[in-house]
């Protein structure tokens, strides 16, 4: 790779025996890494990430669905640089501040939908729905409302693994051996217009979901209530998309309840459904809260931040009198390095046309990807723009999953592993949300290389019983 980076040697030999012996890695599936240890990314640029052995490949999940911008910028590092040197790190608490997370306070609030004014800041996206729900609470209290603290989510959901986040992720595999805040939190089904119940059009669906909401509403009573959160698209629980008109109508119906809605717009946001933001732009819906993080820095440097509205923050902000203190956040509450990868970010964002090229390239990514359906095991290829999964099945008329151990989101992203693509498996489902910057050439070759990698799993399916 040539952009301007100190080169490094890295001794592979040693750092997999280190990594082997004392890094728990997330989400660690442990009788593979006790087999395989990890694949070691050492070098990125543009497009293209670099394991140590120095093979190349095309990044198609950017990174965790984060570097938006792409790798190798050298202008978010030295950004990054210069506030480090500067002033790496003061306080944000006791009305202390620093330049570069007031100023991206104001860029927020001004990319944001009108009414969401006032940032809260975290350190990612579960830090950003923990500290949401607690900003919910704390409001509730102070209304003189302490009785309204549950929170509505729903299965599949993802938001974070922080405990208040871990319980309003609705993944059940995600929880298991986990304890979770059950008390605090309902989850009502997802919105799957894929799996929908066989008989119902979409927009009986969306009669039903929207039913289901009303009916958990009276079984709980909306005294009880706090808040409803949703993912625009469900994201790590499958791209799920959500009938036509779902958002709105249920915050049409959570308003009516005084039921805040919170739209997780972790993955959602900064430009890969082809906006800043995608609750207004695309889902016709104003929350009371957006939460961002990843794209928001591009995974340059950890971040999170909390949109709040400007009725929220009116009673947030009424003075208390003696004692009465805004007791909540964090160490890294606007930490100055992370807000200047964002300012930084966000200008890239804005001066190359990011969100443009999504729009552009998003629907041709789209099409191009449902030339994969004559592949045996591709039962739905779903998603918008640069945020995209291809859900493997069985049976393509009964949509009946392959067993566990067939491993066939896994099989495809080796395939594809091998041919140079890195795209991420979700149990049966193969992931695809890429750096924001892809171009039409790119997608032709990304798409060429997973006609071959679904026609090799096919085969190693048909070879191994399972087809
Ligand atoms: N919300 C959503 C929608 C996410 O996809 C994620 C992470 N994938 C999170 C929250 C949690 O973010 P983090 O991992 O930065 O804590």
């Amino acid at each position: 790779m040539t952009n301007n980076k100190t080169s490094v040697t890295y001794d592979a030999q040693d750092l997999w025996q280190k990594d082997r012996n004392h890094f728990i890695h997330p989400f660690t599936d442990f009788s593979l890494f006790h087999e395989k240890g990890c694949d070691l990314i050492t070098n990125s640029e543009g497009i293209y990430v670099e394991d140590v052995r120095g093979n190349r490949f095309i990044d198609g999940i950017a990174g965790l669905w984060c570097v938006n911008v792409g790798h190798g910028r050298a202008e978010i590092g030295q950004a990054m640089a210069d506030q480090a040197t500067r002033m790496a790190y003061f306080s944000t608490f006791n009305n202390l501040s620093n330049a570069p997370a007031t100023e991206l306070a104001a860029k927020l609030a001004e990319l944001a939908p009108s009414h969401l004014n006032h940032v809260f800041y975290s350190c990612g996206g579960s830090t950003a729905n923990d500290a949401t729900i607690r900003l919910v609470h704390y409001y509730f209290n102070r209304l003189g409302k302490p009785t309204k603290k549950h929170i509505l989510s729903r299965n599949n959901a993802y938001h974070g693994t922080t405990y208040m986040a871990a319980s309003l992720t609705g993944i059940a595999s995600n929880n298991w051996e986990f304890d979770t805040l059950d008390h605090l939190v309902t989850h009502l089904s997802e919105a799957n217009c894929y799996r929908r119940p066989e008989a119902m059009t979409e927009a009986e669906y969306c009669d039903h979901l929207v039913d289901e909401l009303e009916s958990a509403i009276e079984r709980i009573g909306s005294d009880n209530i706090a808040a409803f959160i949703a993912e625009p698209i469900m994201g790590a629980g499958g791209v799920l998309m959500a009938p036509q008109g779902y958002h709105a109508r249920m915050q049409a119906v959570c308003r009516a309840n005084h039921i805040l809605y919170i739209a997780d717009e972790v993955v959602t946001g900064f430009g890969r459904l082809g906006h800043f933001f995608a609750s207004e732009a695309v889902f016709d819906t104003q929350p009371d809260i957006i939460n961002v993080a990843k794209g928001l820095s591009s995974g340059y440097a950890p971040l999170g931040a909390t949109l709040i509205s400007d009725e929220l923050y009116a009673v947030l902000s009424t003075p208390q009198g003696l004692g009465g203190v805004l007791s909540t956040g964090f160490t890294y509450s606007g930490h100055p390095v992370s807000c200047a990868a964002a300012l930084k970010n966000i200008e890239i964002i804005e001066r190359e046309g990011i969100c443009e090229n999504v729009r552009d390239v998003g629907p041709y990514l789209e099409r191009k990807l449902k030339t994969l359906a004559v592949h045996e095991t591709v039962g739905d290829i779903r998603g918008s723009h640069f945020m995209m999964a291809i859900e493997n099945v069985a049976d393509k008329t009964t949509k009946e999953l392959l067993p566990v151990e067939a491993r066939v989101g896994d099989r495809v992203a080796a395939e594809a592993q091998k041919r140079g693509l890195i795209i991420r498996p979700v149990g049966h489902l193969s992931i695809i949300s890429p750096p924001l910057i892809w171009s039409r050439q790119v997608v032709d070759e990304v798409v060429a290389i997973l006609d071959e990698a679904f026609a090799a799993t096919t085969l190693s399916l048909k070879a191994d019983g399972y087809l």
